[in-house]
């Protein structure tokens, strides 16, 4: 097998007939190091848990004290406890880069190991390879691909933590669902592409409304929920009210005119036994309340 592994600092190999390390390693254990490593990195498609199951692996062989891997655009993982000697590779095929992995410990490695680790990291690409894969994947399917802001399943999996961390630290926390008013009649008078240019537009106006862009999530069709962190129900209210007027001020250019638009939000603060189910449902019902009052207004529950 071709190794998968480019070694940017360390310039030592072995050929793989003559490996000894502390007296392990011929050929043939070698080999069923390859097997075992390779059943255990089957058993995941988690990238954390893939270089858990590899970092374990190795770690039983000789000592190795920390594993880092960082690729360019997510959180570098990092476990156990760097030491001062590194070795570091970049774990690529010829077109396909996916990282650069580090494993540091106090002492030296010894030549026979980091021909041993090459072998190995030569297993853990295809695995790792998947699990980022699936990764991106998941975080794509979070994302809601006309706005680029986070579907229903990202709100959920955001409010679940929110809410446990601002009831333990007893943090004020608000929530605002956005409703386009009267959107049905947009759609049918300008065509379903002009009511996603203001769709788009809205969510543009909310974000330069907002500093957390993070926390704006796409809940329905014309339906925004934006998740207010260390907000009291007052400047919950003042922030809706911006956003509000923001909406109603600016107005949508969608080719040969444009065309006004306005939201009605409803907004509420965490109670302490609330659920994801009951905030949302005060807000909702705030929303509805701004609805039977005339739209365009903010009302709260
Ligand atoms: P209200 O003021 O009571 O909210 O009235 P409304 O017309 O906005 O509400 P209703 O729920 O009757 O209609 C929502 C409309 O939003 C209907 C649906 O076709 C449209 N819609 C939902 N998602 C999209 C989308 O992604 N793009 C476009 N262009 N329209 C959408
Ligand atoms: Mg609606
Ligand atoms: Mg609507």
């Amino acid at each position: 097998m071709a190794t998968m592994t480019t070694a940017i600092d360390n310039t030592h190999k072995t050929p793989f007939g003559s490996l000894t390390v502390n007296g392990f390693a011929a050929e043939n254990d070698l080999h069923d190091l390859q097997f075992k490593l390779a059943n255990h990195l089957q058993t995941t498609l988690d990238v954390n848990h893939t270089l858990t199951v590899f970092f374990n692996n190795i770690a039983q062989l000789f000592t190795v004290e920390s594993l880092g891997f960082e690729d360019t655009v997510n959180t570098p993982i990092m476990l156990g406890q760097v030491q001062k000697h590194t070795v570091t590779y970049n774990v690529a095929s010829n077109n396909n880069k996916l990282g650069i992995l580090k494993l540091t410990r106090k002492k030296p490695f010894l030549e026979g190991e980091l021909a041993v680790l090459e072998t190995l990291i030569g297993v853990l690409f295809y695995p790792l390879r998947n699990a980022l894969l699936y990764r991106k994947a998941l975080q794509l399917s979070m994302r809601d691909p006309l706005t680029g802001i986070g579907n229903r399943q990202a709100m959920e999996n955001c409010f679940e933590r929110e809410i446990k961390l601002a009831l333990r630290h007893d943090n004020p926390l608000s929530l605002a669902i956005i409703d386009i008013d009267h959107f049905k009649k947009m759609n049918d008078t300008h065509g379903h592409l002009s009511g996603d240019k203001v769709i788009k537009h809205i969510v543009h106006s909310v974000k330069d409304a907002l500093r957390e862009t993070d926390q704006t999530f796409r809940f329905g069709g014309e339906e925004f929920v934006i998740l207010l962190h260390n907000t009291h129900q007052e400047h919950a209210k003042l922030t809706a009210e911006r956003i509000r007027m923001m909406i109603a001020l600016s107005p949508v250019d969608i080719g040969n005119e444009q065309v006004h638009s306005t939201v009605s939000i409803g907004i509420t603060s965490l109670k302490a036994n609330d659920t994801t189910n009951s905030f949302l449902k005060r807000a909702d019902d705030a929303l509805y309340k701004a609805k039977e009052a005339g739209r365009n207004r903010v009302m709260h529950g």
